[in-house]
């Protein structure tokens, strides 16, 4: 067996591992793994400006002054099967990712809210998002002692195309956990169950190996968005089509409410119509309807210099200004220093920024290098 001798090697990094460039570190995404890893930004430079280098012919641009340290770089970076190392060149570089199979969705995901009008049209509704694409659903009781009509809903989307289904029930009791099981039995699609008012905060498995969970929380959600149910990042191929093309919480979702009504966002009073008046397609067919297409993560104040840019759900209704584009308020990451507000040394980006007055200018570089990166989708 030969032995590959890591100066004279090549890598080949997979289309699917994503370098992402924050300004003071970072990333790669491992999207066929829903993982990430840190990497410094002199080793995103490195990955980004010599592809098609051998370990020592880096070593030489940089005038063999930082040779062990580049050597440890890549020693990592195969360990953790980010790159692979080849002892020829090829032409035959890996795919470049492809985009088109969430692009061409019109809505990506919905959340049906469970009352007497969505109960009374939910055939209608199924097929009417099915024929636009719509491959995540959430299914949201706000009201009491729902648990049989729950399980009637879920049953109902039984031999659908839909390829995730999350439910959030408010918690009613111990024998909940019995419900829990039989919600999950009822829908071989079913993935997350989120119980708000509950007695604890716990994040439990049903079945582990197929990752389906059930996640208690104390919290009230009611009258709160989404963002309540969700646990860290998400990272996975649509998120990070989303973030890069559109705003990856609301570019492609539509919510109907308990009364009929379309909505964007559980936070937003705008209705864009009824659906026992109106076809889902003719209500979406309004233009303000897609209004938020344009609020990429890479366009967000803040956000476009994060690392995490690409696996963050990005909220326009809660926002620190009333700019369109600024960070989202629940945010408590400074990325210019790359620290959460529960670690010493934190201080605020507003505070960072007033301290640093040249620290515009600098992100230029690094934003030039993302749009490249973007617009040659590599
Ligand atoms: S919301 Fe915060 S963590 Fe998320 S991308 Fe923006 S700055 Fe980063």
């Amino acid at each position: 067996m030969s032995v590959i001798d890591i100066n004279q090697s090549y890598f080949i990094l997979p289309s699917t591992n994503i370098l992402v460039r924050g300004y003071s570190r970072s990333i790669v995404l491992l999207l066929s793994e829903s993982n990430y890893h840190y990497i410094p930004n002199a080793l995103y430079e490195i990955l980004n400006l010599h592809p098609d280098r051998t370990i020592a012919e880096i070593k030489l641009i940089y005038d063999n002054k930082f040779s062990n340290i580049i050597e440890e770089y890549f020693i990592s970076l195969v360990k953790r099967r980010i790159v692979f190392p080849l002892n020829f060149s090829t032409e035959h570089k890996p795919q470049k990712f492809i985009i088109g199979h969430t692009c061409d969705k019109i809505i990506d995901n919905a959340i049906i809210e469970i009352g007497e009008k969505t109960i009374t049209n939910l055939k209608y509704l199924i097929n009417e998002l099915s024929e636009l694409g719509c491959e995540h659903l959430m299914l949201l009781s706000k009201g009491k002692n729902e648990k049989n009509k729950i399980y009637d809903f879920l049953v109902s989307f039984n031999n659908t195309a839909f390829r995730s289904i999350d439910l959030a029930v408010s918690w009613d009791g111990t024998e909940m956990n019995s419900f829990i099981e039989s919600f999950f039995l009822s829908q071989i699609r079913l993935f997350r169950v989120f119980i708000y008012n509950a007695n604890e905060n716990s994040v439990n498995f049903y079945d582990k190996f197929r990752l389906k969970q059930y996640i208690l929380s104390k919290d009230n959600i009611l009258n709160k968005c989404e963002l309540s149910f969700q646990t860290g990042f998400v990272i996975s191929k649509s998120m990070y089509v989303d973030s890069i093309s559109n705003n990856n919480c609301l570019g492609k979702k539509l919510i109907v409410t308990k009364d009929g009504n379309v909505k964007k966002c559980l936070l937003s009073n705008e209705v864009f119509g009824d659906i026992t008046k109106n076809t889902l397609s003719q209500i979406i067919s309004k233009e303000n309807f897609w209004c938020y297409m344009n609020y990429s993560k890479d366009e967000i104040d803040v956000c476009k210099d994060c690392e995490f840019r690409y696996m963050c759900i990005d909220c326009r209704f809660r926002r620190t200004t009333q700019d369109n584009f600024s960070q989202p308020v629940f945010c408590t990451y400074n990325p210019y220093i790359a620290k959460w507000q529960s670690e010493d040394g934190w201080i605020s980006v507003e505070q960072w920024r007033a301290e640093n007055p040249g620290w515009e200018e600098q992100t230029i570089e690094i934003r030039d290098m993302n749009k490249k990166r973007l617009a040659n989708n590599d």
